[in-house]
């Protein structure tokens, strides 16, 4: 299982960890919380 970042905390989590995944630009992003993935889908261009 591999592990992924969270782009907006900078947490490392493994992925069938991840609460919350959000496609963006033919990528798919894992976050360790829903106000993570929140503040992604709000401001995408700020963490990719
Ligand atoms: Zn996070």
């Amino acid at each position: 299982m591999p592990d992924v970042k969270d782009p907006v905390c900078g947490m490392t989590i493994a992925e069938a960890d991840a609460v919350a995944t959000v496609d963006h630009d033919g990528s798919t992003y894992y976050f360790c919380s829903q106000d993570c993935a929140e503040e992604f889908r709000e401001n995408p261009d700020d963490y990719t």
